[in-house]
């Protein structure tokens, strides 16, 4: 059987499992455990949600980081909070101003998801779930979400994985990603569970996505000054992979973005904003989105706008008297 030992790091008292139950990743747990809690300790950003244990805050702050840089989201969350300060301001507010509010940050469709969540829980009483599985059940809230509210929130000693996690772990534990994973999300979780320190899972889940986020980056990971070069598995080769991996990964992952869907949809929610009183018509929008518009890509622009209606980001304010469909008044919901 094995036992537990403490060891100090900085201001942390950290407990060591001192009999691994699995050989190979468990042997590197200590190591792994004091070189990125010192880290952590060194190098941690003061960002304002790290000054709260608020689940809505916390809820706020990782739905608008899930597609959007920390710089970028910092000014939208402070703006946030004064709008819709609590979970009930966001559930009772109109879906249009939540929408209107979330212009900058991209991907609309958070805003809608974010007030259903909000929704979901002032009907449960208002009082967010402070356990894994049951916040799982709030609309919109997936496996990562339900985990950083469990544990930014209530300071749960849980495992969850987002993609810097899910990096660093793959590369300490199995070594480099490249070319392909080695591991599927599941095996990784259960590296993150083994490897979360008894009693720290606050600090320690912050120092991961951290360190993903700036010390062990995708295409330029600090190797050289690491502290986990030791007990790193990636460390030897990830380097020359990353120099080695082909173009083309690359290129097919910028694609033509002006030319996707996502683009459109975006054009579309922003002209809306504009609108947001009077709403506008099919044949107004369409020259706004695309420049050539021309009367054949109206089924085009029905199409996108109904996709946004199914998404709860739009909404069809007014059908034409006649069948003439680009009369249309669209308007935010
Ligand atoms: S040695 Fe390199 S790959 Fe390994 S954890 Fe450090 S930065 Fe990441």
């Amino acid at each position: 059987m094995g036992g537990t030992q403490s060891v100090s790091i900085g201001q942390y008292n950290v407990p060591m499992k001192t009999s691994p139950p699995t050989p190979s990743p468990s042997e590197k747990i200590p190591a792994f455990q004091t070189g990125l809690l010192a880290w952590w300790e060194a190098n941690r950003r003061d960002l304002p949600w790290r000054h709260t244990r608020d689940p809505y805050r916390i809820l706020v702050s990782e739905v608008m980081l899930q597609q959007t840089q920390v710089d970028r989201v910092i000014p939208h969350y402070h703006r946030w909070l004064e709008r819709f300060p609590t979970v009930q301001a966001l559930a009772e507010s109109e879906t249009a101003d939540v929408i209107h509010l979330w212009a900058g940050l991209g991907y609309n469709r958070r805003a809608v998801n974010l007030q259903r969540t909000a929704q979901a829980v002032v009907e449960r009483g208002g009082t967010f779930p402070s356990n894994v599985e049951t916040l799982k059940s709030l609309p919109g809230i997936g496996p990562y979400t339900a985990g950083a509210i469990a544990c930014f929130a209530f300071e749960r000693d849980v495992a969850f994985i987002d993609t810097n996690m899910r990096r660093v772990l793959h590369r300490v534990f199995l070594g480099p990603e490249l070319p392909a994973p080695l591991a599927n999300d599941r095996e990784i979780t259960r590296l993150a569970a083994e490897a979360l320190p008894d009693g720290l899972g606050w600090d320690w889940n912050q120092a991961m996505i951290e360190f993903g986020a700036l010390h062990c980056t995708a295409r330029k990971p600090l190797c050289v000054v690491c502290p986990l070069q030791r007990s790193c598995a990636a460390y030897p080769d990830i380097q020359s992979l990353i120099v080695e991996r082909p173009r083309g990964v690359k290129a097919k992952k910028e694609g033509p973005f002006k030319e996707s869907n996502r683009y459109f949809r975006g054009r579309v929610v922003d002209a809306l904003r504009n609108r947001r009183d009077t709403g506008i018509t099919v044949g107004e929008l369409g020259p706004i989105v695309r420049p050539q518009f021309a009367e054949a890509d109206v089924p085009w622009l029905l199409d996108i706008v109904h996709g946004l209606e199914r998404d709860g980001l739009a909404a069809i304010a007014e059908e034409p008297a006649t069948y003439d469909v680009s009369e249309t008044r669209i308007r935010l919901p």
